[in-house]
């Protein structure tokens, strides 16, 4: 072990806001003096965070023409997903919810590159069941099974409803579920997942509803389930673009 590493591990080790123990970092409280926002109004840059200055999203007529905008975002997705080196052969799914009818989601056709989707290529689904009911398809079971039930126990509205999903086996990823565990709060890139990010045991190949039932359940209110030796997966509360970006 170099110097450097030794000092550093022990620094941390001695800080009253960071303890290492093992591989997790365990936050002991706040630093005195350092200087934490609590009155968040008077900040001079409250209103650019959450004022009319910040756009989150288009307005729309109808909710036909929403419908449009979110099925090319959603071609979109999968075309910058890939871009990104994060399709993996046939596996991965992306989908969200209708605007027109709410207990419906659109979803990735079953073999379809993530290169060439278009918003014409995706299928429906229902949110009680999974059963595809609109497009060409097959989609592929895991996706209708997982994300339905996602879904459905997250709901739609308040502070815990869903308007998007997005599952991928991306290499980093897969390879950090492997470890069984979630990202340390060392960055702040990490610390927009502070409580936010959970661990799902592997449960298996999905042939069946339930495992989507588990992994909704053990994902609770939180943006992203690390998905143990297999991937992650991000929920959206607004837009599909929004669970990309996680
Ligand atoms: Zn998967």
């Amino acid at each position: 072990m170099s110097k450097t590493q030794t000092q550093t591990q022990t620094q941390a080790a001695n800080s009253p806001t960071l303890q290492l123990r093992g591989q997790h970092a365990v936050r002991e409280g706040i630093t005195p003096g350092f200087p934490v926002t609590t009155d968040l109004e008077s900040s001079p840059f409250y209103a650019v965070q959450t004022g009319d200055t910040r756009t989150v999203l288009p307005t729309f007529s109808t909710p036909e023409e929403e419908r449009t905008y979110r099925k090319e975002h959603l071609a979109l997705v999968f075309r910058i997903l890939h871009r990104q080196k994060l399709s993996e052969g046939i596996a991965g799914h992306c989908s969200v919810r209708d605007p027109v009818e709410p207990d419906t989601f659109w979803v990735n056709p079953q073999g379809k590159s993530f290169a060439r989707m278009r918003a014409s290529d995706l299928v429906r689904c229902r949110v009680s069941d999974g059963k595809m009911i609109e497009g060409r398809g097959p989609t592929d079971a895991s996706a209708s099974s997982i994300h339905s039930q996602v879904y459905r126990v997250r709901g739609r509205g308040g502070d815990s409803g869903i308007e998007s999903i997005v599952h991928v086996h991306g290499p980093h990823s897969k390879a950090f579920s492997s470890m069984g565990r979630v990202l340390d709060m060392i960055s702040q890139d990490a610390c927009a997942y502070h409580d936010e990010m959970v661990l799902v045991p592997f449960g298996g190949a999905v042939f069946d509803n339930r495992e989507g039932e588990r992994i909704a359940n053990l994902l609770g209110h939180r943006k992203i389930a690390i998905l143990q030796n297999h991937g992650a997966l991000a929920v959206g509360k607004l837009s599909i673009d929004e669970a990309a970006w996680w």
